[in-house]
């Protein structure tokens, strides 16, 4: 019997249990291990609450997840305890799946003013994440910046252009419902340091923002025109001159006036931001490409008042001890997913997912890369050895996680909502050990 750990419950970590079931269907234990009380990683802790067709994804993660041959083990931190060196130590290989779940930075002066936020901790809040410390303010200014032209930054603007009663049937924790039913801000001003030809938005999520009720989605016709590399990038991709047709129907539209606006701005740089024990505002240099596609300031300025400044420019992976990070890509070394230590390959280490390659793809991107690090661990490892796993004490186990669904769903219902998420390691673990209140008989709030 072959005994794999998979450090990570995210999707790379259970595509990886998936693939190795069904390579081995007699003949594999898995045992995937998470530091979280709760599995699926950022398809929990990532994708939006407003996107319940993607989350519905954790429904087939979890028939993995529940196999018999598979343990789900939660509220585990590898690193802390067990550490790396005991799991090699128990299993024929470990597999690590830990993801990339820290924040790129905007280097700029003035990032960490009270106000200013990155978009991997305003997600964490959003989503849940008992980890979570931040205290969002969304009533302090009617202005509200998203530097980024990704997928991440649509996510947190459509979150606070919405209204919140189109959220209250998600699984929005109560708490950031009520701070989003606080929220003065009227004008989301999203930033582009590039054109619209070069954003990474993907043309589902752009063309969304127009079934959004009551919010104008306004683009300036001018940060439409091409230059002459923009227009090459149009004809050669059909996703970006898809993007560009959606775009200048956005600039083309009559505002409906329905009281929030999203602006789309492209060709602004942030250069500061600005304010005194609080930003106030986001300094930008107008860009423009030069004729070798390098982005160049045109010379003109552009101050965009904000009291929020979410920084959407990317994750990056972090260390976890007695694993090799190459600090720079923010990936763990590695060939086809074999890890590399010193540039030798390690034998029964393997990584999946964001941490082997960097935080890039869609979720079933990591389907596929599961299946090349799995083939690869195959190829070096046909049999096992005999060895004997882990069995942490305090363990949340499946009958725990179902226990914390079962809690959820009935946490909504004294505000009339749906399945609603706990959001601290408190409520997490007490729902899991089957101490959680019962739902209370309070009246709904309406939402
Ligand atoms: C905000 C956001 C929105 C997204 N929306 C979409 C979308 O709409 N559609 C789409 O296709 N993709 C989306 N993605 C991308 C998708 O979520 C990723 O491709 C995918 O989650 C990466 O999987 P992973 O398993 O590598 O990492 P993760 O999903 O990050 O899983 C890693 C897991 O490892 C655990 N872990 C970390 N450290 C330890 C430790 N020391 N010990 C034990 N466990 C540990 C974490 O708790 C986590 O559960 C989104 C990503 C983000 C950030």
């Amino acid at each position: 019997m072959l005994r794999v750990a998979v450090i990570g419950s995210g999707p790379s970590g259970i595509y990886t249990a998936e693939a190795l079931l069904a390579a081995r269907p007699d003949a594999v234990l898995v045992d995937v291990f998470d530091r979280l009380p709760a599995p699926f990683g950022l398809v929990r802790y990532g994708v939006a609450p407003d996107h319940p067709k993607i989350k519905s994804i954790a429904g087939a993660l979890a028939r993995t997840l529940s196999h018999p041959s598979v343990r789900f083990l939660g509220d585990v931190e590898i690193g802390t305890s067990p550490i790396v060196a005991e799991l090699r130590a128990h299993y024929d290989a470990v597999v690590y799946a830990f993801g990339a779940a820290r924040d790129r930075r905007l280097e700029i002066p003035g990032e960490d003013l009270p106000g200013s936020v990155s978009a991997v901790d305003f997600v964490s809040w959003y989503s849940g994440h008992p980890d979570s410390a931040l205290e969002a303010e969304l009533h302090t200014d009617t202005s509200a910046v998203v530097v980024g032209a990704g997928n991440v930054a649509l996510d947190v603007a459509r979150v606070l252009a919405k209204q919140p009663d189109d959220l209250a049937g998600t699984d929005l924790p109560q708490h950031v419902l009520e701070v989003l039913r606080t929220s003065t801000v009227a004008d989301v001003h999203l930033l582009a340091r590039r054109g619209p030809a070069q954003a990474r938005f993907t043309t589902k999520e752009l063309r969304e923002l127009a079934e959004i009720a009551g919010l104008d989605v306004l683009v300036d016709p001018a940060d439409l025109e091409l230059d002459a590399l923009s227009a090459q990038t149009v004809a050669s991709h059909r996703d970006v001159a898809r993007n560009v047709e959606v775009l200048r129907g956005y600039a083309a539209a009559q505002p409906a006036g329905g009281g929030r606006r999203l602006h789309l701005h492209f060709w602004r740089a942030p250069t500061a931001l600005v304010g005194t024990g609080h930003v106030t505002a986001v300094a930008t240099d107008v860009t423009h490409l030069d004729e070798t596609g390098r982005l160049r300031p045109t010379g003109a300025t552009e101050t965009i008042p904000a009291g929020l400044v979410l920084r959407a420019v990317g994750y990056r992976g972090a260390a976890l001890p007695g694993v090799p990070l190459d600090a720079d890509a923010g990936v763990v070394p590695n060939e086809a997913g074999r890890v590399l230590r010193d540039g030798v390959v390690s034998p029964g280490e393997y990584v999946v997912g964001w941490i082997k390659r960097g935080p890039t793809g869609v979720i079933g991107t990591n389907r596929s890369d599961a299946a090349e690090t799995v083939a690869a661990l195959l190829a070096d490892l046909p049999d096992g050895t005999g060895a004997a796993g882990l069995d942490p004490a305090h363990a949340i186990g499946w009958e725990g996680w179902l226990a914390i669904e079962g809690a959820e769903a009935a946490a909504g219902l004294p505000h009339g909502r749906g399945r609603v998420k706990l959001a601290s390691w408190d409520e997490l673990r007490a729902a899991a050990s089957g101490t959680s209140r019962a739902a209370g008989s309070g009246e709904p709030d309406g939402g």
